[in-house]
């Protein structure tokens, strides 16, 4: 692709609509000189805190420890496609790579939900933990390579809160019938209490809880949650995010063209994604509970923590989700669990008398002086 043509990509790409026209025309990176432009789809709007800004900054990162050899153009959720359909994108090669999370895609195989998160499954470290030396991540490569893909976990939002409700939730019983936005394996579970479960990318949500499109929502966490203003609408935060515990977002590749690069342009990659997880992570950790402050003491949020029967019931419903799952009679999703919760068992052993009885700890002998 030459400069001129360039030019007019991208000044087409940020007419949002107008450049998908243009992409099918031009699809083919731009490669002079050793050097490669790649287009970036994310599922977030653009700058959005967390997601969107983290594309941008891994974008900026590549560009400059690889001395501009590879330089990446972020697209945000609408500009090139739309949130939902950046997997069909990088697969297609209408776009090089994304950043998402992998429960967006479970509706081209249910088992991609794992890498995001499980409802009472692995915390953050667990699951990098089994990604990186629980034969994870291998098993990751061997489902999204039946898709030409390859993933990179690159971020985690810890656990979340379990969202905004119009409503108390006093019992398993106010569930029913509650329209909720809640993707992934944990609004299967919800809709087996009786919920009308959608998924909406995070640009819409705002729209539906306000037209009373849905009754309630969840996002991430508070410093996610404040930028997405749901406090203006409802008022009701209810914890813990039993249904998201850790929530990994993905760099995602087109697989052969990310083998094209050279090898230490790959290397550079991989390890820029793996820096990507630790400072994303570390953004949510450190703004969240400044922004819990600011929704309880400026907007007047009210905070409530979900009964117990409700707890008790998720946990049933999530069970009858994942027997379900493991009797698909897809070798590949069985294999995947058997390795998820083998890893997941060892890990609650020792997370019992280590993470979990040292913040219990903590909760006694805290002292500040
Ligand atoms: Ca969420």
């Amino acid at each position: 692709m030459g400069k001129i043509q360039r030019r007019k990509f991208a000044k087409a790409a940020v007419g949002g609509i107008a450049a998908t026209a243009a992409v099918t025309t031009v699809a083919t990176p731009a490669i002079s000189q050793g050097r490669q432009e790649w287009r970036m789809v994310t599922s977030w709007p653009k700058m959005f805190p967390g997601g969107g800004t983290a594309a941008e900054r891994f974008a900026k990162n590549i560009s400059e420890v690889t001395g501009g050899r590879l330089t990446i153009k972020v697209f945000a959720a609408g500009e090139l496609v739309p949130a939902f359909e950046a997997f069909d994108a990088v697969q297609r090669g209408t776009a090089d790579c994304m950043h998402s999370t992998p429960y967006y895609w479970q509706n081209k195989a249910k088992i991609l939900s794992l890498y995001t998160t499980v409802p009472f499954g692995m915390t953050n470290n667990e699951s990098v933990a089994w990604l990186r030396y629980g034969g994870g991540q291998a098993l990751w490569d061997e489902a999204y390579a039946q898709f030409g893909l390859k993933g990179f976990h690159a971020g985690s939002t810890s656990v979340q809160m379990a969202g905004w409700f119009n409503k108390e939730i006093k019992s398993v019983d106010d569930v029913k019938g509650l329209k909720m936005r809640i993707p992934g394996l944990g609004g299967e579970a919800l809709r087996k209490l009786g919920a009308t479960i959608v998924n909406l990318p995070v640009g819409e949500i705002f729209g539906a809880l306000q037209s009373g499109a849905i009754d309630a929502t969840e996002w991430v966490g508070p410093w996610q949650d404040l930028a997405a203003g749901f406090y203006k609408v409802t008022k009701y935060y209810y914890w813990p995010g039993m249904h998201e515990p850790a929530t990994l977002n993905e760099i995602t590749v087109n697989k052969a063209k990310y083998e094209s690069l050279p090898k230490d342009i790959q290397q550079i990659f991989a390890w820029a994604c793996g820096d990507e997880h630790s400072q994303l992570t570390a953004e949510n950790d450190a703004n969240n509970a400044g922004a819990l402050e600011v929704l309880i003491k400026q907007h007047n949020v009210q905070l409530k923590k979900l009964p117990d029967d409700f707890v008790k019931a998720y946990g049933a419903a999530w069970g009858d989700v994942l027997k379900e799952l493991r009797d698909s009679g897809d070798a590949l999703t069985k294999k995947t669990l058997d390795s998820y919760y083998k890893f997941q068992r060892e890990q609650m052993a020792w997370t019992r008398i280590g993470l979990q009885e040292y913040l219990n700890a903590r909760l006694i002998g805290f002292r500040f002086t």
